[in-house]
């Protein structure tokens, strides 16, 4: 048995906050502002992750109005999904994504962004796909201002032994 889950998320891009993207620090002049790191890659994957065992989402287990995930690596909340998923004896076949910045290149960071998501989730790399993407110039994306990610992951059932 087989489960889909979708997420997607966007941070306003400022200067003065550090661009984090899967967990990799990038080098660039702005940053996510956000709560916590802004990580818009874990963040649409948590969700998609929840979304596939229908757990609820990222804003209602983490809420953004408590200090505790403040400035927080969003790492702890992929690995918080990632344990609810086996909890309800589910494991990840694939995930795929975009990320969507018009003046940052993922290419460069992709391999590092790749291996370290696949160490937090305990899964391979061949598992884990990033396409990056412009936003050719069209709105706020487009300008900058703002950083997108689109992810999809499907989950199988794990066979009772
Ligand atoms: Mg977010």
């Amino acid at each position: 048995m087989y489960r889909i889950g979708t997420g997607f998320d966007i941070h306003r891009l400022v200067k003065g906050r550090k661009l984090v993207i899967g967990g990799i620090e990038i080098p660039s002049e702005k940053g996510f502002l956000a709560h916590s790191d802004g990580d818009i890659f874990f963040h649409a994957l948590t969700d998609a992750l929840l979304g596939a065992v229908g757990y609820g989402d990222i804003g209602q287990l983490f809420p953004d109005t408590e200090k505790q995930w403040k400035n927080k690596e969003s790492k702890i909340f992929l690995q918080e999904a990632n344990k609810i998923v086996k909890q309800k004896g589910y494991s990840i076949v694939n995930i795929d994504s975009y990320v969507i910045l018009q003046h940052t290149k993922i290419l460069p960071y992709r391999e590092k962004i790749i291996k370290n998501t696949a160490k937090i989730l305990n899964i391979k790399e061949n598992q884990i796909f990033i396409k990056g993407k412009s936003y050719e110039n069209v709105g706020e994306i487009g300008k900058g201002e703002a950083g997108f990610a689109h992810v999809v992951v499907l989950l199988k059932k794990e066979e009772i032994r």
